[in-house]
C-alpha cells in the first residue's frame, strides 16, 4: 500500500534518489554498468509524471535502441498506466528526427512520405554514382566511400566542403560521390540514417520557429548511453534543450564502444563546458553483479590511461568464481560451452533465457549454433541477416515503398528488377525512363503515373514498350487508389498477388523457396497491427518501423533461449549467466586495434562492456587455434586476460580439465573430449605442448628417466614448470 510517488522512489538509493528528483536544469550522471543508470532514467520520467511537474507528452527519452525504449515505456507503464507511458517520447534519435521530418520537414524540401535508405540501399547509391562517374567499384570501395561519406555529413560537411579540402585523389572522388549521392537522395525524396539527424539539424539551424515548437513542447529531455553519441546527436539535444535546458544524460566514458560510428567521447567534456551549472551525480554502487565480476571488471578497466578514476563497488553476495576455459579450437570451444550451459539447466542453476554468448565478430556465432543445434538447445543469434535485409522482404518492401512515395527510383527500380511487374522492361528502357524523368523534373514513378494519365508526350521507345509502361503504370495507380480503401495488410496481399510475387513465393517446392513465403506471411503479421487506419496512413508509419528496427529490436526475450550476440550488441543487457568467447590477441583486442594506444584502449572497454552483462557467472574462453579466413591459424589468449585479478578467477576449472588429452586429428574436430584414451606423448625441447591448467607453453628441456620424462615448460601465463610427462597430461600441438 504505497502511494504512487512512494511507489516511484522506492527502490532507489540515496545518490539515485537525488538524479531522479533533480529535475530543473542539466544534470550529468556519470557512472559505472550495472549502477542504475538506465533505472534512474525511467523513474526519473515516472518521477516528473508522477510529481506533476510535467505532462507525458512533454517528455522525451532518448535510448540507444528501440528496445530499450520499449523497455522503458513497459516500466514506466508498471508505474504509471500504460496510457501515461504510451504517450512519452521514448525512442533512439532516429525515430525522434524521423518524427520531428515527418511534421516539419515539407519546409526544407523533404516530403513527409520520404522514404528511409538502409545500408544496402546507400551503397546500391554510391556503386549508381560511381558508375555515372566512370569510375570503378573495384578500385574505388563504395563501403570506404559510404564512410566518408558519413564522417562527412556527421561533421556538417557539404559536398562542395569536401570538394574544398580535398588532399588527394582519393577525397576527390569521395566529394564528386557525395555530390551525386545527395542528388540521388533528394530526387527520390528519401533519406539515409545520417541524413536523418544532419537534416533536423538544418531544420532547426534554418528555422527557429520550428525549433521553437518542440522545445515548448518537449520540456524534459533525457538521454541514456551518453558517451556513444556522435556529434550532431549532441547538437540535437543542445538545440532541444537551449530554452528550458532541462536536460539529464547518463553515460559510462569507459562503455564508449562506438568511436567507428563517430561517437565522441568529448561529447561529456563538452557537456560540463556547455552547461557548467549542471549538477554532475555520480553513481558507485554496482546492482547487478556479484564481487567477482565487479572486481574483475574494475582490474580490466583500470589499465586504460584514458579516463577518470572512480569507484565501482557491490554489495551482492559472492558468487561462483569467473571461470577460464582453455581450448583446442572453435569447435571444442563451442563444446564446451554448449556442455556447460545443458549442465547449468540440467542442474537448476539456469534457465537458457539467462544465459548469453557473446563475441566479437559475427562470425564466431557459427560453432556455437552448430554445437546449440546438435544439443537441440534453443537459441536465437542477434545480428546476422536481420530479417528486414531478406530478399524477399526487402523485395516486398520495395513495392509498399514505391506506393507511398512513388519517387523512390531506387525502390522502384528492385520491384522492376525481382518481380513480373518488370516483364517487358528492361535495363535500358529503365534508364530511358529515367532520363526522361530527370527531363521533366520528377521520378520514374511518376514518369509512369503520367503516362496513364496520357499527361505526357511518351518516350521515345517501341509502341510495345510505351504499352506496357502504361500497363504498369495503370497497376501502380490501381494500387495506389486502393491504399485510400484497405488496411494495409490488405493492400500488401493485393500488392503481392499484383506482382507476381505471391505466385512465385507461394506455389514453390523447392524449401527455402517456401521459407520465403513464410517470411512474407510474417511481414504481413507485423503489418497487421497498422490495419486499424486505412493503408495511406498505416503504411508510412510501418514502413518507418521497418527501416529503423535494429538488430536487437528484433531479439526475442520471452521465449526460454540462449542468446547468442556480439559485444557491441550486448551494451546495456544483462544476463545471469555470460559466456565471453573468443578472448584472443587478434580477434579481442581485434587485430585491427593493435596500431595506436586510443583503439586498443576501445577493445579493452568493449572486453569490460563485455564482462560487466554477467550478473552471476562468467565465463571467459580461447582457443589455441582457430579457422579465420579459410585458415587455420594458431592464437595466444588475450593479454587482457592478465589483468584479471587470480583471486576471482579459478583456474584448472572443471571445464578446462575436459581439456584434450590427445591432439585433435588433422580435421580439427576435438570431439567427445572425456572419452579420448590418455596417450602420453613423446616429448622433444622446442615442442609446443598445452596443459588443461597452465595453458599453451613450450618445453624448454626433457630428461629420460626410466620409462618416462621430466619435462620443463616455459608457460605463456604461469612461469616455468617442471613436470613428470606420464603425469601432466600435456598435449602436443
Ligand atoms: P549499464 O551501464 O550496463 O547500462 P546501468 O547503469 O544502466 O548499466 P541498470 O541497467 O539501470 O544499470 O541497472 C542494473 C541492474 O541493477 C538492473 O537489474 C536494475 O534493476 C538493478 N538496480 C539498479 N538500481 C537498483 C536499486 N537501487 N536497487 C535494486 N536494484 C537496482
Ligand atoms: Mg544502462
Amino acid at each position: 500500500p504505497f502511494s504512487g510517488m512512494e511507489r516511484i522512489l522506492i527502490g532507489l538509493d540515496a545518490d539515485q534518489c537525488v538524479a531522479v528528483t533533480t529535475t530543473e536544469g542539466p544534470v550529468l550522471v556519470v557512472a559505472g554498468p550495472g549502477s542504475g543508470k538506465t533505472r534512474v532514467l525511467t523513474h526519473r520520467v515516472a518521477y516528473l509524471i508522477g510529481s506533476g511537474r510535467a505532462r507525458p507528452w512533454q517528455i522525451v527519452a532518448v535510448t540507444f535502441t528501440n528496445k530499450a525504449a520499449r523497455e522503458i515505456r513497459e516500466r514506466l507503464g508498471g508505474l504509471l498506466g500504460t496510457e501515461s507511458a504510451q504517450l512519452v517520447q521514448a525512442g533512439t534519435f532516429h525515430s525522434l528526427c524521423v518524427r520531428i521530418l515527418r511534421r516539419d520537414g515539407y519546409r526544407i524540401g523533404l516530403e513527409p512520405a520520404f522514404t528511409i535508405y538502409d545500408e544496402e540501399d546507400q551503397l546500391a547509391l554510391v556503386k549508381q554514382a560511381l558508375r555515372d562517374l566512370g569510375l570503378d567499384p573495384q578500385r574505388f570501395s563504395p563501403r570506404m566511400l559510404l564512410g566518408r561519406l558519413s564522417r562527412a555529413k556527421n561533421d556538417q560537411h557539404s559536398p562542395s566542403d569536401l570538394q574544398s579540402m580535398a588532399q588527394s585523389y582519393w577525397d576527390e572522388v569521395a566529394a564528386r560521390v557525395y555530390e551525386r549521392y545527395a542528388q540521388y537522395l533528394q530526387r527520390a525524396q528519401a533519406v539515409d540514417f545520417d541524413d536523418l539527424l544532419l537534416r533536423t539539424v538544418e531544420l532547426f539551424t534554418e528555422y527557429p520557429d520550428v525549433l521553437a515548437h518542440y522545445q515548448d513542447r518537449w520540456r524534459y529531455l533525457q538521454v541514456d548511453e551518453y558517451q556513444d553519441t556522435n556529434r550532431l546527436q549532441y547538437q540535437l539535444v543542445r538545440q532541444l534543450a537551449s530554452g528550458h535546458r532541462n536536460l539529464c544524460v547518463v553515460g559510462d566514458p569507459d562503455q564508449s564502444i562506438y568511436s567507428w560510428r563517430q561517437a565522441d567521447i568529448r561529447n561529456i567534456l563538452e557537456f560540463q563546458r556547455d552547461f557548467p551549472d549542471a549538477t554532475v551525480i555520480r553513481l558507485g554502487r554496482n546492482y547487478r553483479s556479484t564481487p567477482q565480476i565487479v572486481a574483475a571488471a574494475d582490474a580490466v578497466i583500470r589499465v586504460n590511461r584514458q579516463r577518470i578514476e572512480r569507484p565501482l563497488w557491490t554489495e551482492n553476495p559472492p558468487g561462483p568464481p569467473i571461470r577460464l576455459l582453455a581450448c583446442w579450437d572453435e569447435q571444442q570451444e563451442a563444446e564446451m560451452v554448449v556442455s556447460e550451459i545443458d549442465r547449468l539447466v540440467r542442474t537448476g542453476n539456469a534457465r537458457y533465457r539467462d544465459i548469453a554468448v557473446l563475441y566479437r565478430i559475427n562470425a564466431q556465432s557459427r560453432s556455437v549454433e552448430e554445437a546449440l543445434v546438435r544439443r537441440q538447445i534453443p537459441y536465437q543469434v542477434i545480428g546476422g541477416v536481420r530479417f528486414y535485409e531478406r530478399k524477399e522482404i526487402k523485395d516486398a518492401l520495395a513495392l509498399l515503398r514505391v506506393l507511398v512515395n512513388p519517387r523512390d527510383w531506387l525502390s522502384l527500380r528492385r520491384v522492376l528488377s525481382e518481380t513480373a511487374f518488370g516483364r517487358g522492361i528492361g535495363e535500358k528502357t529503365l534508364l530511358q525512363l529515367e532520363q526522361w524523368g530527370q527531363r521533366q523534373q520528377c521520378s520514374p514513378a511518376d514518369v509512369l503515373l503520367l503516362l496513364v494519365e496520357e499527361r505526357e508526350e511518351a518516350p521515345a521507345l517501341a509502341a510495345a514498350t510505351v504499352r506496357r509502361l502504361r500497363e504498369l503504370g495503370g497497376e501502380l495507380v490501381r494500387l495506389r487508389a486502393a491504399m485510400v480503401e484497405h488496411p494495409a495488410s490488405q493492400l500488401f496481399d493485393l500488392a503481392l498477388e499484383r506482382s507476381g510475387l505471391a505466385a512465385r513465393y507461394r506455389d514453390a517446392s523447392d524449401p527455402t523457396e517456401r521459407e520465403r513465403w513464410e517470411n512474407l506471411v510474417q511481414l504481413r503479421s507485423v503489418l497487421e497491427r497498422y490495419d486499424t487506419v486505412p493503408a495511406a496512413e498505416g503504411l508510412p508509419l510501418f514502413l518507418e518501423e521497418a527501416a529503423l528496427v535494429a538488430a536487437i529490436d528484433e531479439a526475442e526475450m520471452s521465449g526460454d533461449q540462449v542468446t547468442l550476440l556480439t559485444l557491441h550488441a550486448a551494451k546495456g543487457l544483462e544476463f545471469p549467466v555470460v559466456f565471453l568467447i573468443g578472448v584472443e590477441e587478434g580477434l579481442l583486442p581485434h587485430a585491427r586495434a593493435l596500431e595506436s594506444e586510443a583503439e586498443l584502449e576501445e577493445e579493452r572497454r568493449l572486453f569490460y562492456v563485455g564482462i560487466t552483462r554477467a550478473k552471476e557467472r562468467l565465463y571467459l574462453s580461447y582457443c589455441s587455434s582457430r579457422n579465420r579466413f579459410g585458415l587455420r591459424e594458431r592464437c595466444l589468449p588475450s593479454h587482457f586476460l592478465d589483468d584479471l585479478p587470480p583471486d576471482v578467477v579459478e583456474a584448472g576449472s572443471r571445464a578446462s580439465e575436459r581439456v584434450p588429452r590427445v591432439a585433435p586429428p588433422a580435421g580439427g574436430h576435438a570431439g567427445p573430449v572425456e572419452s579420448s584414451a590418455p596417450v602420453v606423448p613423446r616429448l622433444r625441447a622446442g615442442q609446443r605442448v598445452f596443459h588443461p591448467a597452465f595453458g599453451d607453453g613450450f618445453v624448454v628441456a626433457v630428461r629420460e628417466q626410466a620409462g618416462d620424462q621430466e619435462v620443463t615448460v616455459q608457460f605463456k601465463r604461469h612461469g616455468t614448470k617442471t613436470l613428470l610427462a606420464s603425469l601432466a597430461k600435456l598435449v602436443v600441438e
